[in-house]
This record gives structure tokens, C-alpha cells and sequence, in this order.
């Protein structure tokens, strides 16, 4: 039994760790583009002055870490510093460590519906990775213990159903899909009673991404949970948004725009491999005050694992978690507290007497939303300096993947700050 609970426990260390050593790869250009500007304003800096500051803070909303996380960033590495009387800059890459990661940190809850039996509804535009991330939660649920079914309820692709099919097969789970042009609610109808049926732990709904305006994108979530909050009223719900990493500022006003019409609940953020953008990451988290729960670090099954705040800043300063652990001093740390999810208390009391069927009659009626030919980011009704900002950006990347901040920096910077004042004005 020991040594079962051993090899279990080398098993977990093993794939933290490589999971951490793919985090490390995929943020070295965040790095770059963060990190070594704090290296050259610690070592370029002999005293902790105001001026010493202003350049840290720079550094952190050039990084896209939003002009509200940055401040309190700061605040509170100021206070640090004092109650620390500490002298030397250099002294002051541990607590500003610390001061992001507890920007960072995730309620004790976040996780709690991994053990419960939990419905989580998968939203975001096209092209962020929704079908990907179902796919690779489900078979995270699933190497786990956990009786998952996946739900594709965007009908109005047949390549979606057929995408999110492939990758149910790869994580061996089930899937409930619909016909192309269906109605997504009868689909999450059959999915929800198939759940229920099967005594399912984990449902996983993959919901269009398309462009909707926002008011049909708005009916459409409502229905949906309608029907849920009818037919498994005792389920725990989750809503979350998937956003991709490499857009930036623009996934902050995405988040923003769904978080108008659905109560958001996580964040899966996608495509951490590659981006310059990383530091978005704290940006989302503080700014929106919802919790990254999962980040992505490539395409593969493997390549989606639980956000771990301190982990996240320790890959990206380059530091060992374990020798960052010794070195962070005790008052400043705060642990997360989650626990691994416990199969034997996932037992469903539904009986199977309650098979699918066809969609209820009142929710068939509604024809497929109007959809919104704007193609732009996450289309609908946006302020038109977010939607020139979105387009802007694209082209950008367009023109060149791999394109470093080459802009004029101090240009670079007013604009930064103008669209966070902007976001939030
Ligand atoms: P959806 O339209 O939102 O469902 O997006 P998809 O799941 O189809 O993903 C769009 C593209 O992003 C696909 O090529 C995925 O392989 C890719 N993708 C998704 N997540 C990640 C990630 O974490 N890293 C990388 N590099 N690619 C990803």
C-alpha cells in the first residue's frame, strides 16, 4: 500500500514537473519580453527610489499585465520593502515574486466541482481552443476516475461535431452531438438526461463560438441553462471562458463581453506556448477578479493542466518551485489548499429510468440566431477603438507570428495605458 502510494506520488511529481518544465518552454518569450527588463532595472539600480518604481511599472503594463494589477503590484512590493527594510533592488526579486503571485492567487473553491457532480459549460469565440480544451479536460476527468460525457452543442458546424468527436474518442469518453443546424438546446437537453442516466460525474457541454450579436448569444446561454437548472437542478454549475494567450489585451475585452451575458466562473487560458503576452495571465485574474482555472501549453492531451499561480511566476522568472519554496519568506506565502478529487464520493443517485429523448417541444421552436458577419475578434456590438484595436492586431500578427514589441516603446506604452483606461472607463 505504501509503496503503491509511492509510486503514485513519484507518478504526480513526474508529470508537475514536466508539465512545469513545457510551462517554462512555452512562456520564454514573456520572458523575455518581462523578465529581462526587471533583471536590467534590478541590477541597473542602486537605490529603491520612486524612479526605481516607475520603471518596474513600466516594465510590468508594457508585459500586458493591465494597469490595476500592475499598481497593486507595486503597492504592495512597496510595503514589503518597508516592513522589510530592505535597501538593495536586487533584494526585491523575491517579493516581487511573491507580490504577483498573490495577485494571483485562486479561491480555495476553484476546484470543489472536480469532485462534485458538476456541469461545465465550455464558451469563447472561434479559434481559442473550446473544442481542444473539452477534449483535454475530458481526458483529464477521465485518467482521474471520473465518469465524464461530452456534450457538442455547436450545431451549426459539422466540422465542430466532428472535431469534438475525435477527441472524445482520443480521451475515451462519450459524446452527445446533434445533427448540423439542430438546435444546441436540444442537444444539451439529451446531453444533461443522458448524464443523469448514466450516473455521469462530469458533463462537458461545448457550446458555438460563432458570431453571434450579442443578444442571440444571450437567448442562446439563457435556454440552455433553463433547461439545465430544470432537468438536473442539483448539479454544480461552471461557466467557462476560454481565451487565447496570444491575443492579449483583446482576450481581457472578450472576457469582458461574455461576462455580460453569462456568470463566468474560470478561465481556461489557451496557447500559453508561444505567446510574448503571458503576462495577461495576471491581467485576466485581477482585473476581472475571475479565476484562471486551467492554462494551455500546447496542443496535446497532456498539454492542459490546473493554473498554479506560483508556479506560473516561478516558470516565468525561470526559478525552481522547489528552491523558491526555501527561500520565500514564511509571512508572505500563501499556499493553495486543493485537494485531488475522490472517485468514491462521485456516486450519482440518478437511476437510469430517466432516458434521453428528443428535445422538449417548447425549447425547438427558436431558428438559428442571426449571426453577425463582422469579423472581427469577438464580433458583436464592441466599442468601435476595441474592434479597430482587435483588427489592428491581427494584421499585425498576420504579417509576422513571431513579431517581437518593436514599437517605439513610449508610443507602445501610451497605448497600453490608454486601453486599460479605456476598458474600464
Ligand atoms: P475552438 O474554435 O475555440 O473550438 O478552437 P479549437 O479547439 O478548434 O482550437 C483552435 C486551434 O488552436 C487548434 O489548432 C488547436 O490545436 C489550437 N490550440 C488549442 N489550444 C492550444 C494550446 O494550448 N496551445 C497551442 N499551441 N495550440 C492550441
Amino acid at each position: 500500500m505504501g509503496e503503491e502510494w509511492n509510486q503514485e506520488m513519484d507518478a504526480e511529481d513526474r508529470e508537475h514537473k514536466s508539465f512545469f518544465a513545457r510551462l517554462k518552454e512555452g512562456l520564454t518569450k514573456t520572458r523575455n519580453n518581462i523578465v529581462r527588463g526587471i533583471d536590467n532595472v534590478f541590477s541597473g539600480f542602486s537605490t529603491i527610489d520612486e524612479e526605481f518604481y516607475e520603471e518596474l511599472e513600466e516594465i510590468l503594463v508594457m508585459g500586458d499585465i493591465g494597469v490595476n494589477a500592475t499598481t497593486q503590484i507595486i503597492d504592495r512590493l512597496k510595503t514589503q520593502v518597508r516592513e522589510n527594510h530592505i535597501k538593495q533592488p536586487a533584494d526585491c526579486k523575491e517579493f516581487l515574486m511573491q507580490s504577483i503571485k498573490e495577485q494571483m492567487q485562486v479561491g480555495e473553491n476553484a476546484y470543489d466541482f472536480e469532485r462534485e457532480q458538476s456541469i461545465v459549460m465550455i464558451i469563447g469565440v472561434n479559434g481559442v481552443g473550446k473544442t481542444t480544451s473539452v477534449g483535454k479536460l475530458a481526458g483529464k476527468y477521465k485518467a482521474e476516475g471520473r465518469k465524464v460525457l461530452i456534450a457538442a452543442a455547436d450545431t451549426f458546424r459539422a466540422a465542430a461535431g466532428d472535431q469534438l468527436a475525435e477527441w472524445a474518442k482520443r480521451a475515451d469518453v462519450p459524446m452527445v452531438g446533434g445533427k448540423e443546424g439542430a438546435d444546441p438546446a436540444s442537444v444539451v437537453y439529451d446531453a444533461v438526461n443522458a448524464a443523469k442516466a448514466r450516473g455521469v460525474d462530469m458533463l462537458l457541454i461545448d457550446t458555438a463560438g460563432r458570431l453571434h450579436n450579442k443578444k442571440n448569444l444571450m437567448e442562446e446561454l439563457r435556454k440552455m441553462n433553463r433547461i439545465i437548472d430544470r432537468e438536473f437542478p442539483n448539479a454544480h454549475r461552471e461557466n467557462f471562458i476560454v481565451l487565447d494567450g496570444t491575443t492579449g489585451q483583446n482576450a481581457l475585452v472578450q472576457a469582458r463581453e461574455f461576462g455580460d451575458v453569462a456568470e463566468l466562473t474560470g478561465i481556461i487560458l489557451t496557447k500559453m506556448d508561444g505567446t510574448a503576452k503571458g503576462g495577461i495571465a495576471v491581467a485576466i485574474q485581477s482585473e476581472l477578479q475571475v479565476p484562471v482555472k486551467y492554462i494551455g501549453v500546447g496542443e496535446k492531451i497532456e498539454d492542459l493542466q490546473r493554473f498554479d499561480p506560483s508556479d506560473f511566476v516561478d516558470a516565468l522568472f525561470d526559478v525552481e518551485p522547489e528552491a523558491q519554496a526555501e527561500t520565500v519568506p514564511e509571512s508572505v506565502v500563501e499556499t493553495e489548499t486543493t485537494s485531488e478529487p475522490d472517485p468514491a464520493e462521485a456516486v450519482s443517485d440518478e437511476t437510469a429510468s430517466d432516458a434521453p429523448t428528443a428535445a422538449e417541444p417548447e425549447d425547438t421552436e427558436e431558428t438559428t440566431p442571426a449571426v453577425s458577419e463582422e469579423s472581427s475578434g469577438s464580433g458583436w456590438t464592441m466599442p468601435a477603438w476595441v474592434l479597430e484595436s482587435i483588427a489592428q492586431e491581427e494584421a499585425a500578427r498576420q504579417a509576422d507570428p513571431d513579431r517581437e514589441q518593436e514599437d517605439d516603446a513610449d508610443e507602445e506604452k501610451k497605448e497600453k495605458v490608454s486601453f486599460w483606461k479605456k476598458l474600464w472607463s
